[in-house]
């Protein structure tokens, strides 16, 4: 390691100064099970399933064996939660074990739960079985809908039992403890930065950001101004990319704060995220931010936004010049219209670009909204428009609908309008009816984890039964193939799970 580590050498919670991160030892665990691996994590990786079924394996990635020459470690960083400077924050229940190179490809793993760290502050450092199921498998949903993602590599349950305290949900059960092995180049935040800007340590700062562009962003050449803005440029392209594929694919990440943002741009940190049934621009999964929806839907592309201004503001002491700054974050904007329009051209199938296009895209937000529409459905299903037909629109998207559209005349009269337009649009497009489908399908995924999908395979492995786990696993590997055998997965939120939520600790 180049970058300033902390001396003392214990899990002992402290305010960690002058530092990057500390060594730990990750908890011992008392009766450790492996419940599932990603074979494609694997791969990566180098391993074999046969390494997987290994004692090593499971003694490594539940904590109970420290791999010979590596030191494990946790992160300190700081960030801005709900819009609130929060001071030291650090990896509270995440321990970097090691980095593997394999195929040209660095990797971290980090083990998720593995017990107390400097950065725990007042909770425990343990993950729970639901947490870590839902954590599990949606990083690797999210990869394989092509959206940039830290992975997942293993999901284990401990054998301990875990409290959750009052601080977070008031209730006092015991919960199975588990583990998620994390994967992904690198795990540091835009709070990692951000703490050191806040202490006045330009040194550290400096060292951090350099040791980032070395590793990570390499083709930017050697440290200098010009280099500290192009880094901080293109974290700012990647962050947008990522959150277009959020609203692409309906992904409500939940917990936007500044410690949550990978300066890779990568989905990171999987709480109370939640996927977008109802198509509503200002829904949130997130119950702890219901009264002002911070990190709604509609929001995302503006927090991204709000929090490349404090990583400016981090970033700010290696440059000391405002404008450079500014005209990157304004670029931002600009480029979240024209790439968002873009991406809702996609999703229905056009090529070329209209100036009307913007107002088909709206009134069609609002049809969808007005009508509680649910968004896979209604996109997926709208790839079998017949754009010589608009008049039989609504009954090809008629399964999204949580609310008839046999209920209203005027509905359906909306409805029959927008399809007319749409038709008349697709005439000025070149694609047939059946290559604007394959187009669409690629990019409207059939299957995603919608929350009481998890939530069954959460009540499942309660159980002890681990069944379901692997059905979504291996469903969410080809989100966008037909897949008939399992058209039961493509199908509205059942009744029952209509307000039900994601909990995150
Ligand atoms: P999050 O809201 O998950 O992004 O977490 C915010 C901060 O709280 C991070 O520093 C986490 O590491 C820490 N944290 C969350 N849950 C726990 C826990 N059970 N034990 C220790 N630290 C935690
Ligand atoms: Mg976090
Ligand atoms: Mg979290």
């Amino acid at each position: 390691k180049e970058l300033p580590a902390d001396p003392v050498l214990e899990n002992t919670r402290r305010q960690v100064k002058s530092a990057c991160f500390s060594y730990v030892t990750p908890k011992k665990t008392s009766k450790p099970k492996l419940l599932h691996v990603s074979p494609d994590m694997l791969k990566n990786l180098g391993l074999t399933e046969e390494d997987s079924k290994s004692e090593v394996f499971l003694n490594v990635f539940t904590g109970n064996k420290v791999l010979p020459n590596t030191k494990p470690y946790a992160m300190c960083y700081a960030g801005h939660q709900f819009g609130n400077w929060a001071g030291q924050l650090g990896d509270g229940r995440a321990i970097n074990l090691a980095e593997v190179e394999h195929n040209n490809k660095s990797w971290v793993l980090q083990l998720k739960g593995a017990g107390e760290t400097p950065y725990s502050r007042t909770a425990d450092g343990l993950a729970v079985l639901r947490s870590s199921i839902r954590e599990y498998l949606c990083s690797e949903a999210m990869h394989h809908l092509g959206v940039p993602t830290t992975r997942a590599l293993s999901l284990s349950i401990t054998g301990d039992e875990v409290l959750r305290d009052v601080m977070y949900n008031g209730n006092p059960d015991y919960e199975k403890g588990a583990i998620v092995c994390r994967v992904s180049p690198s795990f540091l935040r835009f709070g990692n930065y951000e703490i050191f800007a806040a202490r006045q340590d330009h040194e550290t700062l400096k060292t951090l950001v350099d040791f980032t562009i070395k590793h990570h962003f390499a083709h930017l050449g050697n440290p200098s101004k010009e280099t500290y803005l192009a880094f901080f440029n293109e974290v700012t392209q990647r962050t947008l990319n990522m959150i277009i594929e959020w609203q692409r694919v309906g992904f409500v990440h939940g917990v936007m704060n500044t410690d949550n943002m990978s300066i890779l741009g990568l989905t990171i940190d999987y709480g109370p995220y939640g996927w977008l049934e109802g198509f509503d621009f200002g829904w949130t999964p997130n119950t702890t931010d219901s009264e002002h929806k911070r990190y709604r839907y509609g929001n995302q592309p503006n927090i991204g936004l709000w929090n490349l201004y404090q990583l400016a503001n981090a970033l700010y002491p290696l440059v000391e010049e405002v404008e450079p700054f500014e005209t990157i974050l304004n670029q931002y904007k600009t480029d979240f219209d024209i790439k968002s329009l873009n991406m809702m051209r996609s999703k229905l199938g056009l090529e070329k670009e209209h100036e009307a296009d913007k107002l088909m895209i709206q009134d069609l937000e609002d049809n969808l909204l007005f009508t509680e529409a649910d968004m896979t459905i209604f996109f997926r299903t709208l790839s079998d428009f017949d754009k010589d037909n608009s008049l039989e629109g609504l009954s090809i998207v008629s399964d999204a609908f949580y609310v008839p559209t046999e209920i209203s005349d005027s509905i359906r009269q909306k409805w029959n309008e927008w399809f007319g337009r749409y038709a008349t649009r697709l005439q000025e497009e070149s694609l047939s009816n059946s290559e604007r489908k394959e187009k669409m399908n690629a990019v409207n995924p059939k299957y995603v984890l919608r929350n009481y999908m998890a939530q069954l395979a959460i009540d499942e492995a309660d159980k002890g039964n681990y069944e379901l786990i692997d059905e979504l696993f291996n469903l969410l590997k080809n989100p966008y193939a037909e897949q008939p055998e399992q058209q039961k997965w493509f199908a509205k939120r059942p009744e029952w799970a209509r307000h039900k939520v994601g909990c995150s600790m």
